[in-house]
């Protein structure tokens, strides 16, 4: 089948969550995708930042390939050999004590935010039902009902409630904010250290030191989504480190199943993570065989090839030479590692149709909301193939 009938197909039988850019992948390797009629695309996306590691990284391919051969998935009612090793090793990567393994980022978050609620009751006395969380305006965690009521994007939540109680929402980027929305029911503050989804924003320096001390000051936990941001996207392991901040919890996902497989976490203080009881909360295939044993090799490449210094170097090259393009709808270049967003003007005419441009020109990225276009490539891409990019992003922002 060609690319037509293939995206009529998913147009037919699937369910219309998403507007995909008119391609259909076939395979994949390192930064490289290819569709099914063999045009060759320059990932730019990565998955949302699943893929850092690039397509079918070698090892962790083996990695899967040696697991598969020995046991898949055993449930939690069993230990396997995969997951204590796992655990130990992701806590040490994060310098912290306590892992709980899930499989997607919503799934992780919906775990902490458990976990902030049961240290409020058990711990810190806040009468049960009561807890509060705090999020910020234009946050994404993900998708699930919970999730969503905390959002303030209309499309993400309007049409899903009845919503979830015990949350309060505060402007991104504004410390004084969260502090004021402080009571002694206030269970934890939930932070993305730079805003992903919402177009690549980061927060004014010296925020996520603020609220730290906020929440320190007031015993309320502070919780940092990493999903998109770890694993040296921003050209630090976390982007928490930027500022030498530890959260309480970090929420972990993407990346850490190396593009290969779902595996996601919340790791943390022992004290918070070490109230679970047995059967208060689980999931069929988090902490799995396979997902471990991917998981493991994918902390480890990571390491082996640098590619939290790699993030920091090409995204800091990138950065300045997409900031070089003489374009009158760029309204600015943000950025930290190789995760950079774009921004256009509004009479640009939306980040769409320059997102298509260059996938004509074999560069795959995507728009977030209207007017940012998202740059996150996979973490091993080399100079040249940055420069390349660069190329075709300034000849369609000329040409449009
Ligand atoms: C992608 C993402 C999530 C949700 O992860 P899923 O695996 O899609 O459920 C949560 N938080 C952030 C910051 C993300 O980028």
């Amino acid at each position: 089948m060609d690319s037509r009938q293939l995206i009529d197909l998913a147009d037919a039988y699937g369910a219309h969550n998403y507007k995909p850019l008119p391609i259909v992948i076939e395979a994949g390797e390192g930064v490289f995708m290819h569709d099914v009629e063999g045009r060759r695309y320059l990932d730019f996306l990565s998955c949302y930042s699943a893929l850092s590691h690039g397509h079918r990284h070698p090892r962790l391919i083996q990695a899967a390939k040696d697991q598969l051969d020995r046991v898949t998935v055993t449930s939690r009612a069993f230990h396997n050999t995969e997951m204590g090793p796992f655990l130990k090793e992701l806590c040490e990567f994060c310098d912290t004590e306590m892992a709980l393994p899930m499989n997607t980022g919503a799934e992780a978050v919906e775990t902490a935010i458990k976990a902030a609620r049961k240290w409020a009751y058990v711990a810190k006395g806040v009468p049960r039902g009561q807890a509060e969380i705090i999020a910020c305006g234009d946050n994404f965690h993900g998708r699930t009902v919970t999730i969503v009521s905390f959002s303030t994007e209309p499309l993400y939540r309007d049409d899903f409630g009845p919503f979830t109680p015990g949350f309060r929402v505060v402007p991104y980027g504004d410390a004084a904010a969260i502090e004021a929305a402080i009571t002694p029911n206030t269970a934890a503050i939930l932070v993305e250290p730079i805003q992903g989804e919402a177009g690549v924003i980061l927060p004014p320096e010296g925020y996520l030191k603020a609220v730290r001390q906020i929440a320190t000051r007031h015993n309320v936990l502070l919780i940092a989504d990493e999903i998109q941001t770890g694993f040296g996207r921003t050209g630090r392991r976390f982007a928490c480190d930027h500022e030498d901040v530890k959260p309480d919890l970090m929420t972990l996902g993407k990346a850490l199943g190396g593009g290969v497989y779902p595996v996601s976490a919340v790791v943390g203080r022992r004290d918070i993570l070490g109230l679970f009881q047995p059967g208060e909360h689980g999931s069929t295939f988090g902490g799995n065989p396979l997902g471990c044993a991917v998981a493991r090799e994918a902390l480890r490449v990571l390491e082996d090839e640098r590619l939290t210094e790699r993030s920091a170097q090409e995204g800091a090259w990138l950065k300045a030479r997409l900031a070089e393009i003489q374009c009158p709808y760029i309204k600015e270049v943000r950025g930290r590692g190789l995760f950079v967003g774009v921004e256009l003007y509004p009479e640009a005419g939306g980040a769409r149709r320059f997102c298509e441009a260059l996938m004509e020109r074999g560069l795959l990225c995507k728009e977030t909301h209207d007017d940012v276009i998202r740059f996150a490539p996979p973490l091993t891409i080399t100079r040249e193939q940055l420069a390349w990019a660069v190329d075709q992003v300034r000849e369609v922002m000329v040409a449009i």
